[in-house]
């Protein structure tokens, strides 16, 4: 057995707020205070694993309970932790780097989940698998039902767009379009519970901690690779909808920290949207909850959220962390950036990390002697919106015409050192 490979190191599922336990199967909120549920582990004598299995199972000590007979994997986690040597100069933050998600087995950082979330949908014996989402969730549960060999249902938004229809689709799930399903927190409430009533034997793997709590576990792997893979980070920018990345992320480093393998917990800073900016107006006033939004109007798509999780609050405060929102002009050209200079196509809600660079630096928020990691959570052909368009093609030539002469000019500059 390699380090980290032992059997799990569960503890109980205990409320984030009150403290009480509650049974580990549960869905939902504390029965006791209405507070977020969140798994806790014996961290004593933890030794991280080796990210030889190239899968989420790797950090099964750190995960709930799945026996290896239900476990479903498509090879997810492991993804690259890599630094943004150019890009870092230009921002004045020499020592940035990103780890992509995008190349998660269905591009985004939500297989996480997934895989989690459909094995232990199978440990309990459900008959399918049912879940809310328009984007990366659905996905990423679409397709690990169908390795799973378990049906799929997408409760998705009216005006879900063409290419994520045919990525959910593709995988052979149900989509069924339900109006105002994303309204508001009430509005998702009520289709997910009706959903529950009409398939008792299906499971809701709605990914988010307030209806599911034990799926950022698989979130909080990305802590524990980046420190296993290096350097460990001083600040992590996350775009944030419901929370869960965030907190998850959060999370992972503090169970390092507590088993003594590194030395302190990255400030967590949470990037979102200015049109859909809950997280951020609510830490910035110092609430102690998530107060709800009228509007969710951002070009960031994952992000369109009127809601979120006081996990995630709890999250900035405890790592000496902050928040900031963004605007849709700075995602977008910061999406363009981030490609033209790393080579790096992120999807727009990935963006926003990096739109937020510059102001964090400065305001001083973040310094140059700083590690800074984004997290670029999905691959560019995610989401993307519809008047979005490439750089027009030139006009074509006769193969006689290619000369030297479209060469010169067109290109910018070269890099005075090669790429790290
Ligand atoms: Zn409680």
């Amino acid at each position: 057995m390699r380090p980290g490979n032992g059997p799990s190191r569960w503890v109980a599922l205990e409320c984030l707020r009150c403290g009480r336990e509650s049974p580990p199967d549960t869905l939902g909120r504390c029965g006791n205070c209405q507070g977020i549920l969140s798994a806790r582990y014996s961290m004593k004598g933890y030794r991280w694993g080796t990210m030889g299995t190239r899968s989420l199972w790797e950090f099964q000590e750190v995960l709930p309970p799945v026996p290896d007979a239900f476990r479903t994997s498509l090879g997810e986690g492991s993804t690259p932790y890599v630094p943004l040597a150019h890009l870092g100069r230009e921002v004045g933050l020499p020592h940035l780097l990103a780890k992509l998600e995008g190349t998660n087995p269905t591009g985004s950082f939500k297989d996480r989940a997934a895989a989690l979330g459909v094995s232990l949908a199978r440990t309990r014996g459900a008959r399918g698998v049912f879940t809310a989402s328009s984007g990366n969730a659905a996905s990423a549960i679409a397709a690990y039902c169908a390795r799973a060999g378990l049906p799929c249902v997408v409760m998705a938004r009216e005006d879900i767009t063409a290419s994520k229809r045919m990525q959910i689709g593709m995988y052979g799930a149900r989509i069924v379009p339900v109006r105002h399903l994303f309204d508001t927190e009430d509005t998702l409430t009520q289709a997910l519970r009706a959903a529950g009533r009409a398939a008792p034997d299906f499971a809701n793997l709605f990914v988010w901690a307030p209806w599911n709590p034990l799926l950022v576990d698989a979130m909080k792997t990305i802590a524990y690779e980046m420190a296993l893979q290096g350097p460990l980070p001083d600040a992590v920018l996350v775009p944030v909808a419901g929370g869960d990345l965030l907190y998850g992320i959060h999370k992972g480093f503090s169970e390092l920290r507590e088993a003594g393998l590194i030395p302190a917990t990255p400030r967590m800073i949470a990037v979102q949207g200015e049109g859909a900016s809950p997280l951020v107006t609510s830490f910035l006033a110092g609430h102690e909850e998530v107060l709800r939004g009228t509007r969710a109007d951002t070009v960031a798509g994952a992000l369109r959220v009127t809601f979120g999780g006081e996990h995630a609050l709890q999250a900035l405060r405890e790592s000496a962390g902050t928040a900031i929102a963004v605007p849709d002009a700075a995602i977008l050209a910061a999406q363009r950036r981030i490609a033209a200079r790393e080579g790096i196509f992120c999807e727009v809600s990935s963006a926003t990390t990096v739109a937020a660079l510059e102001s964090l630096r400065t305001s001083g928020q973040l310094g140059p002697g700083d590690t800074v990691a984004v997290i670029l959570t999905g691959l560019g052909f995610k989401d993307h919106p519809a008047d979005m368009v490439g750089s027009a093609p030139e006009a074509s030539r006769e193969i006689s015409e290619i000369d030297a002469g479209l060469f010169h000019g067109t290109h910018g500059e070269p890099r005075s050192r090669p790429a790290p």
